[in-house]
């Protein structure tokens, strides 16, 4: 296997059980990961 920056390709997006948004991504190579992202109300203080 070669050396490659993974692609990210959407693979979809969805909301799991604790209200919070699951992003699914999955590369040719196979690889696959999700990110999570919390849903709040409101704009994050920074
Ligand atoms: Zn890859």
């Amino acid at each position: 296997m070669s050396d490659h920056v993974h692609v990210r390709l959407g693979g979809g997006v969805g909301v799991n059980e604790h209200g919070e948004l699951v992003e699914q991504f999955h590369c040719r190579c196979g690889e696959t990961w999700t990110r999570t992202y919390r849903v709040e109300d409101g704009e994050p203080e920074m």
